[in-house]
């Protein structure tokens, strides 16, 4: 949840404070976090020293034994974005914490007794209230991001509270008795998503929906616009930016919308089941020049956070897409208007190119292959031909 407040209409004089503030916090967060990521004792021990100069409800980002800690994942977390000042808002109710939230009004606390309150808008609020109802009877804990540009002169106050919810790591499902769910953003297409289950001799396939980013379209002839303008030298910045705006616009809420949407499904198709997904997203290198970029990399991160709170099983692994999954043949491509269609000369199996990867997920589970094509498709001729030429003893 992410909100805007204009600086402009912030009381006089608490902009400063906040600044300041977070000046002591980003100095002693930089020296902790480098500390502990290069091994370096006395830099952590020096880091807590320094800390005490902060509020003492700030701290509680440096205690390891504290729900708001926020170095957990220092291994493994990017560099920290430098103007991230993370106030931990761990009961929302105790007034004892960096922040709270009372009645309908966020409270940052400053220190020395001042504080910074900013108006939480009702679907803040109702938001909030819908997130906890999720995973109840666990508990959640909030964190409060505050961010400005470090420009002259800052517009906006950007707050995002970031909700995370304490669990066990869950442990992995029997695929017999499992719901199935393979995500593949592997492809131009978008977001692909096989629902299935199976009992151990049969699997079955329950559903095949592919997302598919809105207007891509018109967007992209928008972009291409802009970038012949940029290639004839025409205010070259400008109209590069704007084509990589129109590309890039509103992918990242697109995404998060359709893992969302994977996730509702999962969990009504489940039907009681324990839930078992496997994501498959490209490494960087194969899907530069695409389209979707970096919007189908932050699937990843998305899916992943999502898994964990609502505590689902899931993988990040690639399947193949090019090899065949009955007798590991290279696959061969038609196109048709609608679709990729994979086939294997030597064997004659056939579905959607995006399908493919599911197949090898089964083999991999230790699963009967589903029948295919997993869903209907229309077949060239000269595939239908081909198809029926091979020797006989394939499979499906
Ligand atoms: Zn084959």
């Amino acid at each position: 949840m992410t909100l805007l407040y204009r600086v402009s209409e912030l009381p006089a004089g608490v902009f400063q404070r906040l600044k300041e503030l977070f000046k002591a916090y980003r100095a002693v967060g930089a020296l902790y976090f480098w500390s502990k990521r290069l091994n370096l004792d006395e830099g952590v021990g020096l880091a807590l020293e320094r800390a005490q100069q902060l509020p003492s409800y700030y701290r509680h980002a440096f205690d390891e034994e504290s729900r708001v800690y926020q170095f957990g994942e220092v291994e493994r977390m990017g560099r920290p974005r430098k103007i991230v000042l993370q106030l931990p808002l761990a009961d929302a109710l105790h007034p004892n914490c960096g922040a709270y939230i009372k009645d309908n009004t966020l409270v940052v606390r400053l220190g020395n007794g001042e504080r910074l309150e900013l108006p939480l808008p009702e679907r803040a609020l109702r938001w909030l209230q819908e997130k906890e109802r999720e995973v109840a009877p666990l508990k959640v804990t909030k964190i409060v991001r505050i961010q400005w540009r470090e420009d002259k002169r800052p517009e906006y106050l950007k707050v995002q509270i970031v909700l995370r919810v304490e669990r066990q790591k869950p442990v992995m499902p029997d695929p017999k008795s499992a719901l199935l769910c393979y995500v593949d953003a592997n492809s131009d297409y978008g977001i692909v998503a096989v629902y299935a289950v199976s009992d151990g001799s049969e699997t079955k396939v329950l559903e095949t929906p592919k997302l598919r980013p809105p207007n891509r379209g018109r967007r992209l002839r928008a972009a291409a616009k802009r970038q012949a303008a940029a290639a004839y030298g025409h205010k070259r910045g400008i109209n590069l930016a704007l084509a990589r705006l129109s590309t890039r616009f509103r992918a990242k809420g697109w995404v998060k919308a359709a893992a969302a949407r994977i996730f509702k499904k999962a969990f009504q198709r489940a039907n009681g089941r324990s839930l078992m997904m496997n994501f498959d997203i490209p490494d960087p290198e194969s899907i530069k020049g695409s389209y979707l970029q970096k919007t189908l990399l932050s699937l990843e991160k998305v899916a992943d956070n999502l898994a964990k709170w609502f505590g689902v099983y899931a993988t990040f692994e690639c399947y193949p897409s090019t090899k065949c999954p009955f007798c590991d043949s290279e696959l061969e491509i038609v196109h048709t208007r609608r679709t990729r269609i994979a086939y294997c000369a030597r064997c004659g199996f056939y579905d959607d190119r995006d399908f493919v990867p599911f197949y090898h997920w089964c083999k991999a589970l230790g699963l009967p292959m589903p029948k295919h094509p997993l869903r209907k498709l229309q077949l060239p001729e000269e595939l239908k031909l081909l198809i029926n030429s091979v020797r006989p003893g394939s499979p499906g």
